[in-house]
């Protein structure tokens, strides 16, 4: 198989389905799948068997949604623009505003096509552990505040939503219910279905799946409402690897191996989190007998993956591969620099290799 490309495993993202599912099934709770981190048209069957749907982040997504998975669409953006808010109303179930002026302005049209319409609230408290990804940082745009509330304007509010975690744990979510809670508790009476977002890192081995459905349970209780819950990390958490191969070896104070992927354009989490991913058989730098920094094939200086150790030297066109590339790398890829996009393969469960797309020059054409 020419590389570079990413092979997402049936076999692990049903072991992440089942789980949520165990946890809708258990709490009551309704989950849906965010695109924003994960979104592979060839699982989209198999996530719609366990799921309730999709949370859509604008027109795209919410098409997408609805072609693919065929189940709810939730849709929520920071503004919604006025030629594309007909048709985002005839794909959504729900539609949430994140401001009173956008509850105003579009809440008519919602209203006369029976979507039930959310407002973002922000609770002001988040333990993101990184600026970039923390909805309720300073200055946030995501959300409303306590301060900007507007509780003559709710008549025709049917739910909340709040998204203020980033691959964080039932404790932390806690604290955030606790605040919302504290903040906007009074209003819950009247609604129909309250949201808690994504960022919940339920998939993730430690994540006290126990702990989630005890909240979502008291909460559900407590105010007679639906929760629903839209992680994209948690979904695609594990679920497959980015193959690529070492292209040439060079040396300047170390030896560089560079790819035939980049960091930037395939994997910019690398760069901007900044993450390391796993390599299969590698360790940190210094560990093994033999180092590298493993590079990309563009002419940008940082386009840099991380520094790694292996047993035996690697050689020119040898398989690198990185673990855990599915989420939050496919849905951001760039042709930058002219640079391939990665093919989308997926393993089914009887072991069978599907190419799923595939891309080359025209990618880069038609984007430039
Ligand atoms: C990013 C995002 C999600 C998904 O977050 P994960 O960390 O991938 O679980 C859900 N809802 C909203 C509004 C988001 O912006």
């Amino acid at each position: 198989m020419q590389t570079p490309y990413y092979l997402l495993e049936e076999e692990k993202l049903e072991y992440n389905l089942q789980l949520l599912d165990y946890i809708q099934k258990q709490s009551g709770a309704r989950i849906l799948l965010a695109l924003k981190g994960f979104a592979f048209s060839g699982s989209a069957d198999l996530v719609s068997k366990y799921l309730q749907g999709c949370c859509a982040s604008g027109l795209y997504e919410a098409k997408y949604a609805k072609e693919l998975f065929k189940k709810e669409v939730h849709t929520y953006s920071p503004a919604f623009k006025e030629e594309e808010i007909d048709e985002i109303l005839s794909l959504s179930n729900h539609i949430v505003f994140n401001s009173f002026s956008q509850l105003k302005k579009y809440k008519k049209k919602a209203k006369e096509v029976k979507v039930s319409i959310g407002l973002r609230i922000n609770p002001e408290v988040s333990a993101s552990p990184k600026e970039i990804y923390n909805p309720c940082g300073v200055y946030s745009r995501l959300g409303i505040t306590k301060k900007n509330f507007k509780d003559d304007e709710l008549a025709d509010v049917e739910g909340f939503h709040f998204h203020a975690l980033c691959e964080q744990g039932a404790d932390e979510l806690e604290e955030v219910i606790k605040a919302f809670e504290e903040k906007f508790g009074e209003y819950f009476k009247n609604l129909k279905w309250i949201n808690f977002g994504g960022g919940h890192h339920i998939t993730k081995e430690g994540y006290n799946v126990e702990k989630l459905m005890r909240l979502i349970k008291e909460f559900k209780q407590k105010y007679d409402v639906e929760v629903y819950l839209e992680p994209g990390e948690a979904v695609g958490w594990q679920s497959g690897v980015l193959v690529a191969t070492v292209l040439d070896i060079v040396e300047n104070g170390m030896k560089i191996a560079i790819l035939d992927i980049s960091a930037e354009a395939h994997m910019p989490d690398t760069i901007i989190m900044p993450y390391r991913s796993e390599v299969r058989g590698a360790k940190e730098a210094g560990v093994l007998s033999h180092t590298y920094r493993l590079a990309g094939n563009t002419c940008l200086a940082g386009d840099i993956i991380g520094d790694y150790s292996f047993e035996e030297p690697l050689k020119i066109g040898d398989k690198v591969l990185f673990e855990d590339q599915i989420h939050y790398t496919i849905v951001k890829n760039t042709t930058f620099n002219g640079i391939k996009l990665p093919n989308l393969l997926l393993k089914r469960k009887n072991g069978d290799i599907e190419v799923v797309k595939e891309f080359g020059y025209e990618e880069y054409k038609r984007r430039n």
